[in-house]
């Protein structure tokens, strides 16, 4: 049987970002993923923005994570090269019910160390977007864009500069606990011993955690599915474009953003959904018509078809917010396994802050 020190499963940005920390101080460090590649899954079926951290309930996990991680990937990116783009949002407001909102919301960002947020009025919104509709707006000049794939190949990289390996088609099957670390086992019937066993499996990190014995309601995933659609017909725009949170608390609203080549698209939207498909159709388009023409001015034939993601969200269809689930299970007496569950949007922003977290806890 292989024996490794830390074996991680999972080989999205979560699990990268850890693998290439923890692979800078320790020996041994070995990523599983069920995959032919990294990030097939939700890491590479999201919206590539650097979140700023306005939006999570102060001292949450989201909100210090997604504030550190911000600053840390705005590091990495300049040390290591990769593509990305300081571009700021604006959070619109468009009647006084909103910009009460729109004045929480600035509260809530600068308790969360959120730096430089401005209420601009609609003159100096128009001189940043013309074509934005808004009477007024929250700029958050700390949000941005990043290429992911990019960002994680380079982890891999990294990861893999330090002796770390990052291992494909290895589906985790079983976990047996021994006294001194865990038996994992893959479909193929391979077993690896490990010391430490690190649980980044995204969108089945609650049933990775099951197979450990874990049997606990409130650590049940619910997949929350979000659809983009894409324009040609807008051009020119320079920054994100946001409305106010959808009040269900389950998403940011359907948002404009724009990739490094400018390129516009919208979304997502979400519903949760028990099917693993990366299938759309049109269906959702009046839906998005409505809430883009809040801000902007499209007709349904400008909008088209793009791409799509899951969430894997502790926040079930009736219930408030749910934060990231990162935890060392001694508690569960399961010593040297780490579990991280329900690690949906900012995870991406968040991935390096997230992997300091668990070398803490090593
Ligand atoms: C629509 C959408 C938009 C988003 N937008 C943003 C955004 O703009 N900014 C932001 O910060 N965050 C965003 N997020 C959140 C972000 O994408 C995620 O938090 C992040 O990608 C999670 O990474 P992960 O590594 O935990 O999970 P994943 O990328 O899902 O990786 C988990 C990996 O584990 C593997 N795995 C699972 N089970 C096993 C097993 N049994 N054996 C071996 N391997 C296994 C999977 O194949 C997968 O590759 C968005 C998410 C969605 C869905």
């Amino acid at each position: 049987m292989e024996q490794v020190n830390i074996l991680i499963i999972g080989a999205g940005v979560v699990g990268l970002a850890i693998a290439n920390q923890l692979s800078q101080t320790h020996a041994d460090v070995v990523v599983v993923e069920k995959e032919a590649g990294f990030g097939r899954h939700t890491s590479s079926r999201n919206s590539e923005v650097i979140h700023s951290g306005i939006y999570y309930p102060q001292n949450s996990q989201k909100a210090k994570l997604c504030v550190r991680g911000n600053q840390l990937l705005y590091k990495f990116c300049q040390k290591h090269q990769v593509p990305h783009k300081k571009c700021g949002k604006l959070v619109v407001a468009n009647s006084e019910n909103e910009l009460a909102q729109l004045k929480q919301l600035q509260q809530n960002g600068i308790k969360n160390g959120v730096q430089n947020l401005q209420i601009y009025n609609k003159q100096q919104v128009n001189s940043l977007e013309p074509q934005i509709i808004a009477e007024k707006a929250l700029w958050v000049p700390a949000t941005g864009i990043v290429d992911s794939h990019k960002f994680m190949q380079k982890m891999v990289q990294l990861a893999e500069q330090n002796d770390a390996f990052v291992v494909y088609d290895m589906e985790v099957v079983a976990i047996e606990k021994q006294d001194s670390g865990y038996v994992v086992e893959f479909a193929d019937g391979e077993k690896f011993w490990c010391k430490y066993l690190i649980n980044s499996a995204g969108l089945w990190s609650d049933e990775i955690a099951q197979m450990a014995g874990i049997e606990d309601d409130n650590l049940q995933l619910h997949w929350c599915k979000g659809e983009y659609y894409k324009t040609n017909k807008i051009r020119d725009i320079n920054h994100l474009i946001y409305p106010l949170p959808n009040p269900s608390g389950i998403y940011l609203g359907i948002h404009l953003t724009i990739n490094l080549n400018n390129e516009v698209r919208f979304g997502p939207s979400a519903y949760y959904t028990d099917q693993l498909s990366y299938k759309m159709d049109e269906s959702a388009k009046p839906e998005f018509l409505a809430a883009i023409n809040h801000y902007l001015s499209l007709e349904a034939d400008d909008l088209h078809l793009d791409d799509c993601g899951i969430r894997p969200k502790l926040q079930g269809p009736q219930d408030t917010f749910r934060d990231f689930y990162i935890a060392e299970e001694t508690k569960r007496s399961l010593p040297r396994f780490i579990n991280l569950i329900g690690i949906e949007s900012p995870g991406l922003t968040a991935a390096l802050a997230i992997a300091e977290q668990v070398e803490g806890f090593l």
